[in-house]
């Protein structure tokens, strides 16, 4: 077992090449402090704010902004590695562009640990938007919210985040946060959030987008344009997980994701097939990049049920998304658990390159051993 709590420290910010160096144990909040008190900007904000950097390197995490700024790899410049034989090595470093041979940098981004261990990483940063205003959207139904989507999408308004919620969702987020949403009413939720260097700069995108929803059917526009209205709602669709969580007695979560043109069609599914299946499925998700988070609830099943239902679940959640172009995760990464439905997703080829590219870093699979690829 590896710990990285140890190495949490920043180790350079250059602010000439707008980088920032550090070690793999730094948490994410961490980092946000860091670099929002200089005026600085780093992107990448999956849900899980106490995940290492060095575990968001290995996932490729993406989160909330992904829509306009992008995932880890996008920000990743340089990583130090460690291989499996022990040996250090340099891959990619402060250059913004580089066609210098095959990109190992990229390739140890999301690969889970597998390939090497990340010991330095040095980070890319934007200047910080100095403003951001959130816009909740009620409609009467959670097609016409989907559907709204890609319509926001190619006005070009460029959103920071588009999600996407049901009515339900909310209300047990309501019930284990203990306090009110600013809105329950409607069956469906579009929550998306701007951000800029001025208001007017940001009301020039978010019009444009208010009367798309409107022409779509949206029953109100609920805007949050400071920060204290901004974090109380951000603040509940962080706490959705964990409040679906406390409603029943086990759950598992598939993390698909499939191209935003069909998250409308998958969720239909999602519905159809807790009916089919006998239990209760939540969902909610970035629609604004097809990354969806199922939660299948054990509820009331004996244990044997809960595994048979499961199985059937997972097989008919990922053969549906493959049909549809998605890949079996957007999120969490393939660990243990997932690797039957990557490799029922991937052609032969692929896998076969996939094994060659783990035997070249680490020929006696001492690293992460059975973790993404098949043996
Ligand atoms: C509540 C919650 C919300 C989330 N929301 C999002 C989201 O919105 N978007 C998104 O993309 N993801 C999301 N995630 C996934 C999250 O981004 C990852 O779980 C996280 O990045 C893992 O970081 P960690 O420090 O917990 O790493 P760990 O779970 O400890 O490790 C993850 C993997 O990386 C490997 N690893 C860790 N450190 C290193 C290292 N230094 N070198 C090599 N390998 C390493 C581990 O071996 C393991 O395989 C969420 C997770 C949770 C729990």
């Amino acid at each position: 077992m590896l710990d990285t709590t140890l190495m949490n420290h920043f180790l350079e910010l250059d602010e000439k090449n707008l980088t920032l160096t550090l070690e793999p144990g730094v948490l994410l909040m961490e980092i946000s402090a860091y670099v929002e008190e200089r005026g600085f900007f780093y992107p990448p904000d999956p849900g899980e704010k106490s995940a290492t950097i060095g575990g968001n390197v290995s996932t490729n995490a993406g989160g909330m902004r992904a829509v306009k700024y992008g995932v880890t790899r996008d920000y990743v410049r340089g990583l130090e590695l460690v291989l499996a034989d022990g040996t250090i090595l340099e891959v990619g470093g402060k250059v913004v562009k580089n066609s210098s041979g095959y990109d190992l940098k990229d390739m140890v981004i999301g690969s889970e640990g597998t390939l090497a261990v990340v010991t330095k990483i040095t980070l890319k940063l934007l200047p910080l938007p100095q403003k951001n205003v959130s816009l909740l959207v009620p409609f009467p139904t959670l097609a016409q919210a989907i559907g709204t989507v890609p319509l926001i999408v190619k006005s070009k308004a460029i959103p920071t985040a588009i999600e996407f919620m049901e009515r339900e969702v909310i209300m047990d987020a309501e019930e284990y946060l203990g306090r009110k949403f600013p809105d329950n009413q409607a069956d469906a939720y579009l929550l998306l959030k701007f951000d800029g260097n001025t208001m007017e700069e940001i009301a020039s995108y978010y019009d444009g987008v208010a009367q798309i929803c409107l022409d779509q059917g949206a029953v109100d526009l609920l805007i949050a344009d400071t920060d204290e209205r901004s974090d109380s709602i951000w603040k509940a669709r962080s706490a959705f997980l964990e409040a679906i969580k406390s409603s029943t007695s086990a759950m598992d979560e598939v993390d698909v994701v499939v191209p935003r043109s069909h998250v409308n069609e998958f969720v239909e599914y999602i519905h159809g097939l807790q009916h089919e299946l006998g239990l209760r499925i939540k969902c909610f998700g970035h629609a604004g990049d097809g990354n969806l988070h199922v939660y299948l609830l054990k509820d009331n099943l004996s244990d044997d049920d809960w595994h048979r239902v499961l199985e059937t679940g997972m097989e008919k959640m990922y053969a549906r998304a493959k049909t549809m172009d998605g890949q079996v995760s957007g999120e969490h990464g393939i660990g243990l658990a997932k690797r039957p439905y990557l490799k029922e997703s991937l052609d032969a080829p692929t896998i076969r390159l996939m094994q060659h590219i783990k035997d070249a870093f680490d020929p006696n699979h001492i690293l992460n051993p059975h973790k993404v690829c098949f043996e």
